[in-house]
């Protein structure tokens, strides 16, 4: 089973709790608050592996949780860190946000990407003794870590894609010219994975070339399942277009050719305009009668296209084609790297009723769900942010209730690891 595209939940691990504790020794009376900080929760990572071609791995697993953090301890023991989940993609996995569908990072450089933080650790209340509060009874718990649904897309990082109806010659092309050692058999629908293979021309000059799985699999009796498969060379640079002239299948190379460039427009206009070069293969066992090469050649060129007649199974122009191509390849750009578009959702506040305000000395503590959530997403060192998130509390009326409530200038608000004074 071949598996390119993928839903998955990421949640990255819950911080552990601060501690609430008191310093306790033999022959001393009352010592002062030592509760530690609860451990920040793990993150969960994205990280390319050159072994994968493929997402099965996330088939039948579909929630991935970083650890959480310990709780912090007595004595001003911090608790552990969460484990941070790594998760391993194929390059050129392309992962986007299930909501909207915004691309939010394309796993093809290489380097690590952080997909869900944890959560922060609370403080524990050693944090929290002042001269005026010698006796915090209250500790921080730790916050959720951010969660977030995404979809995984397989858009493999190759210069070459090859195309053509199964048991063309893809797979023994690619074994003849690279590293690669796809699986031939001389039955359909061989190429379950896609085989990426690195071609050495000459000294400085190699570029990668990708056998996809069957691409109209089946198409030919109408189940059309070629899209599927199309998704992976979408972002290739240049399609080397194999095709049997030996009619050794019993099908016709002119037929073959139009109905393979049909299925790759109506998969997109875009990889239908992309440049294409011609691979006539099997020209060892074609009939030297026939004049299926002669056709074809005629409706490749009208089309503008260059042929080359090869010999897959006896390597017979191949190393030729290989030039050919990357001469050609000099001339096309860059594989495609795309751009992030995922723009967080701004937080909202929600209605101040729903939360918890605790009322200790002239510290007044307030919890609760929309405001973690919205803690979650403001950057507090940033200045910007942090007015922003002023504005969304006076709005959402909690300084009203807290006012009506008896708070008094002077007093401290403490909103999970985030203390101001409060100001009319
Ligand atoms: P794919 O499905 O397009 O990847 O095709 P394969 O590379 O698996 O080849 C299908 C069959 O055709 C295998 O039995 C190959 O040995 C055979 N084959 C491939 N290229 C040639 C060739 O140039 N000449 C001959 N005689 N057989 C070939
Ligand atoms: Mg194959």
């Amino acid at each position: 089973m071949f598996v390119d595209k993928v839903r998955i939940t990421v949640i990255g691990g819950r911080g552990g709790d601060g501690a609430v504790a008191f310093h306790r020794e033999k022959y001393v009376a009352s010592g002062g608050p030592d509760g530690g900080d609860g451990g920040h929760g793990g993150s969960v990572i994205l990280r390319v592996d050159d072994n994968l071609t493929t997402l099965l791995d996330f088939r039948y697993k579909r929630k991935y949780q970083a650890g959480s953090g310990v709780n912090g301890m007595g004595r001003k023991m911090a608790g552990k860190r969460g484990e941070p989940l790594i998760i391993k993609v194929p390059r050129g996995t392309v992962v986007r946000d299930a909501e909207t569908n915004q691309i939010i990072v394309d796993m093809s450089t290489g380097e690590d990407y952080v997909i869900a933080k944890g959560g922060r650790g609370g403080w524990g209340n050693s944090h929290y003794a002042t001269a005026t509060r010698q006796v915090p009874r209250f500790a921080k718990s730790g916050r959720k870590g951010e969660e977030k649904d995404i979809i995984l897309e397989l858009k493999l990082l190759a210069d070459v894609g090859l195309v053509g109806f199964p048991n063309v010659g893809k797979s023994t092309l690619l074994s003849v010219t690279s590293n690669a050692r796809p699986k031939i058999a001389n039955y359909h629908f061989t190429t379950l994975f896609p085989n990426l293979g690195v071609i050495y021309v000459e000294e400085g000059v190699s570029f990668v070339m990708a056998d996809i799985p069957g691409i109209i699999e089946g198409a030919a009796g109408g189940a059309g399942l070629g899209h599927d498969f199309l998704r992976h060379i979408d972002r290739c640079r240049l399609l080397v277009h194999v095709i049997d002239v030996s009619g050794s299948e019993g099908r016709d190379p002119v037929e073959d050719f139009d109905a393979i460039c049909a299925e790759l427009k109506d998969y997109s206009v875009d990889l239908s305009n992309r440049p294409m070069i011609v691979a006539a293969n099997k020209l060892d066992i074609m009939d030297p009668e026939s004049d299926n090469l002669q056709r074809l050649r005629e409706r490749v060129e009208a089309e503008g296209i260059e042929l080359y007649e090869i010999s897959a199974g006896t390597t017979q122009g191949t190393r030729q084609l290989m030039r050919v191509v990357a001469e050609k390849l000099k001339t096309l750009p860059p594989v495609t790297i795309y751009e992030p578009e995922y723009v967080a959702p701004m937080p909202l506040a929600g209605d101040p009723s729903e939360l918890t305000i605790e009322h200790l000395g002239s510290t007044w503590v307030i919890t609760g769900k929309w405001l973690e959530n919205l803690i979650l997403d403001i950057n507090f060192d940033d200045y910007e942010a942090r007015n922003y998130f002023d504005l969304l509390l006076r709005r959402s009326g909690l300084f009203t209730r807290l006012e009506e409530m008896g708070i008094a200038d002077g007093d401290t608000v403490d909103i999970y690891d985030f203390e101001f004074e409060y100001q009319r």
